[in-house]
């Protein structure tokens, strides 16, 4: 269930820099260190890197470092780093540069957040939106822990929070639609 993975657009022999460079559109070494962005980043805490050591690692090289971290992982695209930036850096397409790349590689310091992320993609493609109820159910069952947070679920279920129905959104067959053309953009087509 590769999704997103775009990385035969770039040029795979060069040096892993490059690619993330060319993938996400952005140069590094724009970037001088203020650290704005990780002051602002919602998930920094949890991040092994947060934004402005991402780019540090990338620019002086240690980009094993940068490929194993967890922060990867953990961005939330939310672009609150990028809206910071002095520099204009897009640390959150640099970010998912980086994502595709370690994935390419089979670097992943957490197999479940692959799977959290394949799953609700999934769920956003067949629903138009998210639905929290099923992409739970499905993520306890297929990393194997089916009781995780189970007790929380009357609460939950009682506060509006999850339905065992999902959402209607308006036109969900655009949504696989777009769906589609990343596909195909994916394979070298033209979406
Ligand atoms: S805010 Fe921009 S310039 Fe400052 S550390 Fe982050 S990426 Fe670099
Ligand atoms: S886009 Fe990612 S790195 Fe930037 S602020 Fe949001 S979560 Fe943090």
């Amino acid at each position: 269930m590769e999704v997103f993975d775009i990385s035969n657009q770039v040029n795979n022999s060069a040096p892993i820099k490059e690619q993330v460079e060319e993938l996400s559109g952005e140069k590094v070494k724009k970037c001088y260190q203020c650290g704005k962005c990780t002051a602002g980043c919602p998930v920094a805490f949890a991040m092994d890197n947060p934004p402005r050591q991402i780019l540090r690692l990338l620019q002086v090289g240690l980009i094993k470092e940068a490929l194993e971290s967890n922060s990867v992982w953990i961005c939330a695209s939310c672009q609150t780093c990028y809206a910071r930036c002095p520099r204009g850096v897009n640390i959150p397409r640099v970010m998912e540069a980086v994502r595709i790349m370690a994935k390419n590689k089979g670097i992943m310091p957490e197999k479940n957040i692959k799977l959290f992320e394949d799953l609700f993609l999934k769920s956003v493609e067949n629903n138009g939106r998210v639905h929290e109820m099923g992409l739970i159910v499905m993520y306890n069952l297929m990393s194997m822990q089916p009781f995780k947070d189970v007790t929380l679920a009357p609460k939950l279920f009682l506060d509006g929070k999850i339905s065992p129905f999902p959402h209607k959104v308006k036109n969900p067959s655009e949504i696989k639609k777009l769906f589609e053309r990343v596909r195909e953009k994916e394979k070298g087509g033209h979406a």
